[in-house]
Formats: C-alpha cells, sequence, structure tokens
C-alpha cells in the first residue's frame, strides 16, 4: 500500500556541510562513546550474564534497548561508512548478545539475572517487550550491513517465544507492552524474513492494545486515568488524538502505519492521519518537539505549549519516523514539510555538534529562572544519562538522515529535501549540489540514461519558487502536490536548477499558544532561528526585535563553516537598579542589534541562556 518506499542506505549519500558531518561525527564520536558508557555502566557486561545479587552495576529493565540501539547505529553506519574495525566491532557484541539468549530463546539480561522469575510481570512499567523491540531492530540493521543471518535468527527465535506467550488462544497473555516498540519491530522482522507469523504478532500487540478488559486493570492494577499515558485508554481504532508519553505514542502510530501499509487497513491509516494532523496543527512546537509536559514525558492538551516543555531528542526523531511512513503511504508533501522541520530543528538540537553531549530535553527558552529537575530536565548537554534513551537514539539516527531527502517508486523518483549529495535510481545517478539549508540555490545533475519521473519538491515555506531544466524556464510549471515534475528519458548531462526564494521569515502563533502571544520567531528557510545570549547584549528576555529591520547574513563565531547567523536591529530593555521583583517604574530602551543563530545549533558555546520566541516591537 506504500505509494513510495524510502531509500535503502546504500543508494544515497549526503555530502552537505549541514547533516553529513553529523554523520561523521556518529562514526568516530557518537558510537565510541556511547560504546564506552554502555561499557562503563555495564551495560555490555550484563550480556555475560554473570552478575549475581550484591555485586555492583546491577542490570537495569530497560539497559538492554540502549546497548541495542548502539549496535543497530553501529551495522547502520556500516553502511554508509565502511570500516572494517567498527564491523569486528560489531561482530564480537552480536556474538556477545547472542550468546544470552536462554534455551527457550528469551533474551533479556535484568529478567534473566536479577528477576527470573518474573519474566512477563508489570508489563505496563517493565520494558520486556521494549528492549525485545530495540533488540529485533538491531537485528535487522545487522542482517542489512552483512548478510549474516545469525543475530536475525536469534532474533527470530526471540519472537517465536513470543509468540507462544502472547496471543488470542485461552492459554496465553493478552497483554502488550507499556512501552510500544515491539510491534514496529515485528513488522521490520516480518519484511526481513517474509514470516508473516511476525507480522500476525504485530497486529495482535496493536489490536489488543486498550480493549476491554483491560489487560493493564486487570492483570496488573493498573489505574483508569493512568492508561492515556501508554495509549492503552481505549482500542488503537478509536483514538484520534495523541496522547500520553510522546516516544510510546509516536512508535505506536509507526507500528499503525506499518500495519496499513502491510495490510491495507484503511481504519488504521485514517487514524494515523488523524493523530499526526492532531499533532502536527495543535500539539507540536516550531522546532519539531513534542510532549509538552516532564509529567509522564507526555502529550497534553491541544495549544499547550510552553517554552520550557518537555519535547524529548528521542520524541521528535520518533516523529520523524512516523512521519516518514505517513509520506511513503499517502505520498502528500504535507508530510515531507513536517519531517523536514523537526531533522533541522527540533532533532538536531538534542546532539552537540562534537556529537558526544545530548539534551534529553529540547527547550525553546532557557533564562535566568530555568528551573532544572533532576538528571535530564537541565539547561545544557549531557554526555549521558541514567536512562540514555536519547544519545543512543542519535546512533541509529544520524545514518539514516540521507534516506529522509529522497522518495523512491518504481517509475518515480522525488527529490524532498535537497541537501547536497547523491541518490542511485537505478541506472541513472543523481547528483545534488548545494548550500542547503543557507541557501536555496540547488543543481541537480544526471548521470546516466534511464526514462523515469522526476520530481523536486518546494518547500511548504517557500513562497516563491524558480527551475529550469537545461537552461530552460520551467517556472510556469504547475506544481503536482507540491512538486515540480518531468517524465523523460533523462541523458547524461541533464541538469535541472532549482531556486527556492528564502527570506528572513517572521513567524507567529495561534493566539490559543498562550507562552507565544506577543512574540515571534524568525525562521529562513528550513531553519528556525533562535537568540542566545552570548551573541547579544542582554539575555534573550531582555531584548525586543524590531519587526521592520532589514537582515543581514554573517558567519557565527565558534559555530562551523558556513553557518549562516540573522542580524537584525533590536532594543535592550534596562529596568532601573533599585526595583523589587515587582515595580512600577518605566524601563528604558536601548537600540541594539540581535544576532540569531540555527536554534539546532544552539549550546554548543557555551552558555546556556537562548529564546526561539521574541519580544518585538512594531505591529506586534
Ligand atoms: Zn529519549
Amino acid at each position: 500500500m506504500f505509494k513510495y518506499r524510502s531509500p535503502e542506505l546504500s543508494e544515497v549519500r549526503l555530502q552537505d556541510g549541514f547533516l553529513a558531518p553529523r554523520q561523521h561525527s556518529n562514526g568516530k564520536v557518537t558510537i565510541p562513546s556511547s560504546v564506552r558508557q554502555c561499557k562503563d555502566t555495564g551495560r555490555i557486561d550484563a550480556f555475560r550474564l554473570q552478575w549475581r545479587p550484591g555485586m555492583p552495576k546491577k542490570p537495569h529493565i530497560y539497559w538492554d534497548s540502549d546497548f541495542a540501539k548502539v549496535l543497530e547505529g553501529m551495522a547502520l553506519q556500516l553502511m554508509i561508512e565502511p570500516n572494517p574495525e567498527l564491523a569486528a566491532e560489531l561482530d564480537e557484541y552480536v556474538d556477545l548478545v547472542i550468546s544470552a539468549q536462554q534455551p527457550d530463546g528469551f533474551l533479556n539480561t535484568y529478567f534473566t539475572q536479577v528477576e527470573p522469575d518474573k519474566r512477563w510481570d508489570r508489563l505496563i512499567t517493565n520494558h520486556q517487550l521494549y528492549c525485545a523491540g530495540h533488540l529485533m531492530e538491531a537485528a535487522v540493521a545487522h542482517f542489512q550491513a552483512t548478510g549474516q543471518r545469525k543475530f536475525l535468527d536469534c532474533m527470530c527465535r526471540y519472537a517465536d517465544y513470543i509468540a507462544t506467550v502472547f496471543g488470542p488462544e485461552p492459554n496465553q497473555k493478552k497483554g502488550y507492552c507499556g512501552h510500544e516498540e515491539i510491534e514496529l519491530a515485528l513488522c521490520k522482522l516480518y519484511d526481513a524474513t517474509g514470516e508473516k507469523r511476525y507480522l500476525k504478532l504485530a497486529e495482535f500487540f496493536v489490536n489488543t492494545r486498550g480493549q476491554a478488559p483491560n489487560y493493564f486493570q486487570t492483570e496488573e492494577g493498573v489505574a483508569e486515568d493512568y492508561l492515556p499515558v501508554v495509549q492503552a485508554h481505549r482500542p488503537v481504532r478509536e483514538q484520534q488524538t495523541a496522547e500520553g508519553h510522546a516516544v510510546r505514542a509516536v512508535y505506536l502510530y509507526c507500528a499503525m502505519a506499518d500495519l496499513a501499509a502491510r495490510t491495507g487497513d484503511a481504519v488504521l491509516l485514517t487514524r494515523c492521519e488523524e493523530i499526526w494532523k492532531n499533532i502536527t496543527e495543535k500539539r507540536m512546537y516550531l522546532t519539531g518537539g513534542i510532549g509538552s509536559t516532564p509529567i509522564n514525558e507526555r502529550f497534553t492538551c491541544d495549544y499547550h505549549l510552553p517554552h520550557d516543555g518537555y519535547a524529548e531528542s528521542c520524541a521528535s526523531i520518533g516523529l520523524i519516523f512516523f512521519t516518514r511512513r505517513m509520506l511513503n503511504l499517502t505520498g502528500k508533501a504535507c508530510y515531507a514539510d513536517v519531517l523536514e522541520q523537526i531533522l533541522y530543528n527540533g532533532a538536531l538540537s538534542g546532539i552537540s555538534l562534537e556529537g558526544d553531549r545530548f539534551f534529553y530535553v529540547n527547550r525553546l527558552e532557557v533564562g535566568a529562572d530555568t528551573w532544572e529537575r533532576g538528571a535530564t530536565y537541565v539547561r545544557e548537554r549531557c554526555p549521558w544519562f541514567f536512562c540514555s534513551c536519547c544519545p543512543t537514539s542519535f546512533c541509529r539516527f544520524l545514518p539514516q538522515m540521507g534516506t529522509f531527502c529522497w522518495s523512491y517508486a518504481p517509475q518515480e523518483l522525488r527529490l524532498e529535501i535537497p541537501a547536497a549529495g547523491q541518490a542511485q535510481f537505478r541506472n541513472c545517478q543523481i547528483k545534488v549540489q548545494s548550500q542547503y539549508p543557507y541557501d536555496g540555490k540547488i543543481r541537480i545533475t544526471f548521470h546516466g540514461q534511464e526514462q523515469f519521473t522526476f520530481s523536486c519538491r518546494v518547500p511548504g515555506w517557500c513562497k516563491q519558487a524558480s527551475v529550469s531544466l537545461n537552461g530552460q524556464d520551467q517556472s510556469s510549471q504547475q506544481l503536482q502536490n507540491g512538486c515540480f515534475s518531468w517524465s523523460r528519458l533523462w541523458q547524461n548531462g541533464d541538469v535541472v536548477e532549482l531556486t527556492l526564494d528564502m527570506p528572513v521569515e517572521i513567524v507567529r502563533a495561534d493566539l490559543r499558544v498562550s507562552s507565544c502571544q506577543g512574540k515571534v520567531a524568525l525562521q529562513r528557510g528550513p531553519l528556525v532561528y533562535a537568540v542566545e545570549g552570548l551573541d547579544n547584549a542582554a539575555d534573550p528576555g531582555a531584548l525586543l526585535l524590531d519587526l521592520e529591520t532589514t537582515w543581514q547574513f554573517e558567519p557565527v563565531q565558534g559555530l562551523p563553516e558556513g553557518t549562516l547567523g540573522l542580524r537584525g536591529k533590536g532594543w535592550k530593555e534596562v529596568l532601573p537598579n533599585d526595583r523589587g521583583l515587582y515595580f512600577s517604574a518605566t524601563p528604558q530602551y536601548e537600540e541594539t542589534s540581535i544576532l540569531a543563530v540555527p536554534y539546532a545549533l544552539w549550546q554548543n558555546r557555551g552558555d546556556a541562556r537562548m529564546s526561539v520566541w521574541l519580544r518585538c516591537t512594531k505591529g506586534c
């Protein structure tokens, strides 16, 4: 039922200055540092099954998922950057994981060593099936990267064992995991093996969720008001809004989209479309972050988007995965628009430029009053977390970024995001040259001869675009689903030149978003900008942007070559010295300039005061 497919990692390559360096640092820094953290914390040794009560580094219920995501990242990274040392290391770790499998197929370090008699207790909190799902995804990636079946076969044995425990038969559990993940992983296992039983098990978990009698209530005594947190408050076919824990939610929606694509289930597709609209029209930050509160890391209500909300890195990445599936299913441009919005902003903000520090929480404002809480709800990126889902998410997300730029159909190649790079489509190699996302001039060159439809998307943020084919203006062409498109026999040396106008846009929010009332944000191309304290004369909260300013683009010291900052005119609000918390004296305003930098790059030069939404003067 897919209209398009994502390209294989081997079919596309990024060569731009914004995304590709993150991929290189994934291989050089992010993966090695994550492996080191997994080693130091005991996550790897846990698979040796030598932990005994009283020993340090007691395994934790979600440790397996962290290491599994690193393994998946290693396999995906090998597909974009061959590296014999990394391949050897991966092979060693895969053997170690396989060695931890129990004779019946079970594979979980915590429930093998720490609580072996409680394998399937408390599905609501214990992450057993979640960990299994991440191991399955790692195994599929390992199979794709190496062609070896050992890890895949191991995880098939685990899935087969799980299928004996869970299912519709009277002697089987009717439960499902409190943290979705296995559902989408089983769809991947089905794709990799062609074994229908894995798709059936995924369907069972998705279809059983939220059915009455509610498993979590009857078997685990969970309070009814907690059920929305785990998307179990009603059957998934009756869910029309995004509820609960944001990462769990988007992983469920990924699986619903996967099932819709593989079974033709029109109801699931409709629910996915409705939920996606609810997220992106009412519950998503301008940066593509989701989940507005640290309380249960969850969605709250429509338009509740406080600047110090949660926006977990994993949730943005998960929303990209869900959105990519919807783009493949429908081919609609709105999905590519949002995918691009998340990718260039709220996803990459989660990782430092060096690749070894991470935000769990991606706030849109950090100031003097920013409240830090626990290890995750903090002002600056950290190298690791006790619950280290976010760093390990980047290990597997970064290698996939090139695949988000293209959509493949049997007779059509579509350029979704014109980052410099290349794609192989049948016998044709297509090269994209650009300074995207900082410049809208795109040159696309064809190498080889092939008959197909080539489409290039004009992003939703772009109000004026022109295009030419081999020097002939084609701008009068009607956009089809947001794309310029040509069906022809492409010849060696053909050139499409696309120009996307990229002025600075002043963005406002719906008045129902109270946190944004009276404020504006800056966007240029796909990039949302942020104002950092260290570039400016005052904290961002003391600055007022002059909306009639003319903008200048300039390099930013300490950020990568090619980065363009936006400089405009503004005012600094100066309060009287002898005031209290509240006062009636009139502030003074001093003219100043304001420099804004891409939100995705903030907090890479120390300091930690930042705002995306700014106060302004004139017409605001
Ligand atoms: Zn996370």
